[in-house]
């Protein structure tokens, strides 16, 4: 279909990737987001080889290369610093035929804006219903404003209100059981090489560092901790320090390097998949779509995939909108919902939650080669559709 006019909802990482798709497919396209100012939430995140195809296909390769780290290796070390595995990633790159990129999060979104164009996102517009009819849909905003378009895309996050308009019910977040703490520090070796993915493991918890552009490392560290449990920035340092009590010097030196003022507290969620992603000329694309835990680092990479496949379907199709919609949750449900299931078994067995199975996995890790694991994140990229 050509000439259509798309109204995205949300200037998130999807978003602003959908926003993009859609300009490329040669349609009109509003963007908005509630917020006064676009800032992103968390400090890093690792793209993943199908996620970097997608900004391939948009043209942000060169950039995204810029501004990604050179993970090209991965090791797991015990608590006290005893290496258990290393290994080059330079197979999964052969096998999927592009490099990851981990990247802070406020590069990722500069890129993205640049791109869309940083005065093309409409800000303080918060989307509070949509309606449709036969011929057209409508994003309404707390302000008085009504987008109108061809197809409204709720990429409004995890707590999205357009999700609750498509499912005529809201969702319940599901808490997955640990909290994580991430942020930047600059690169140095007494933390890790700068071109290692380090994780540390033990007690059902982890602390990891990969690198981002800048010479910077993203960090984050991995507890399990009953839901609700305090948010006291001015106490994080303290906090780390007793979870990681006795861990190797890296982890020591992290805590102390950290700057609490800039490293972020979240407790992880997800939701149930969906049976349903989309509602005549509405789709939900993103987050809105699949909250994931992020243990297999793959929920934005899933909203680039989201919305390639959109515009995709949207340019190549020609029986109307609401076809090209079902087209996508067809292509999509299943897809994000493995997506989902695997993240949350790999965040079970991580976290201890049957504690013999976190032992038995500690134990694999002494006789891994990396075969298994780099199949297992070649198999999540090579199962999408980038290739
Ligand atoms: C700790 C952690 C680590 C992660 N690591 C990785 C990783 O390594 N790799 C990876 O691929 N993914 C990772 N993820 C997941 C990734 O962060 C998300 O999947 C991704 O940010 C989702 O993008 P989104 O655009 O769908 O939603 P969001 O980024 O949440 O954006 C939603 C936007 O919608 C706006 N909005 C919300 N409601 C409204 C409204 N009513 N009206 C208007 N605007 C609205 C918000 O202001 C926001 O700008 C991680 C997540 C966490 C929590």
């Amino acid at each position: 279909m050509q000439n259509l006019k798309v109204i995205v909802v949300g200037a998130g990482m999807g978003g602003l990737t959908t926003a993009l798709a859609m300009r490329q497919a040669g349609y009109q396209v509003e963007i908005y987001d509630r917020v006064r100012e676009l800032r992103p939430a968390g400090a890093g995140i690792s793209l993943w080889s199908n996620g970097v195809k997608v900004l391939n296909r948009l043209g942000l390769g060169d950039e995204i290369a810029r501004i990604g780290g050179p993970m090209e290796h991965m090791a797991y070390y015990s608590k006290t610093g005893e290496k258990l595995t290393a290994f080059s990633l330079s197979p999964i790159v052969e096998r999927v035929g592009q490099a990851p990129y981990p990247v802070s999060r406020t590069d990722l979104q500069s890129m993205l804006l640049t791109a869309v164009g940083p005065d093309q996102v409409q800000l303080n517009q918060r989307c509070v219903a949509v309606e449709q009819t036969a011929d057209s849909a409508t994003a309404i905003f707390e302000s008085g404003h009504r987008a109108t378009g061809d197809v409204v895309i709720g990429a409004d996050g995890t707590h999205s209100i357009i999700r609750t308009e498509v499912l005529g019910q809201p969702v319940e977040r599901r808490y997955v059981g640990y909290v994580n703490w991430n942020g930047l520090v600059p690169a140095s070796d007494e933390l890790a090489a700068r071109n290692s993915w380090d994780i540390y493991v033990g007690d059902h918890q982890r602390a990891s560092l990969m690198p981002v552009g800048g010479d910077r490392f993203y960090f984050f560290f991995d507890v399990p901790l009953p839901k609700g449990t305090e948010n006291q920035p001015e106490r994080y340092r303290e906090e780390l320090s007793s979870h990681f009590s006795g861990w190797a010097a890296p982890v020591q030196t992290l805590i102390q390097r950290l700057d609490p003022a800039q490293t972020n507290r979240v407790e992880i969620y997800d939701i149930e998949p969906l049976e349903t992603l989309v509602k005549g000329r509405v789709a939900l694309i993103g987050d809105a779509a699949h909250s994931t835990a992020p243990d297999l680092g793959q929920g934005g990479c899933q909203a680039m995939e989201d919305a390639w496949t959109l515009a995709n379907l949207l340019l190549t199709t020609n029986l109307g909108v609401a076809d090209a919609l079902e087209r996508y949750q067809d292509s999509r449900r299943e897809r994000v919902a493995q997506v989902i299931r695997k993240a949350r078994k790999r965040s079970d067995m991580t976290h201890g939650k049957v504690p013999a199975k976190t032992r038995q996995w500690y134990a694999e890790l002494t006789q891994e080669d990396g075969t298994t694991i780099m199949n297992a994140i070649s198999e999540t990229i090579l199962l999408g559709p980038m290739n």
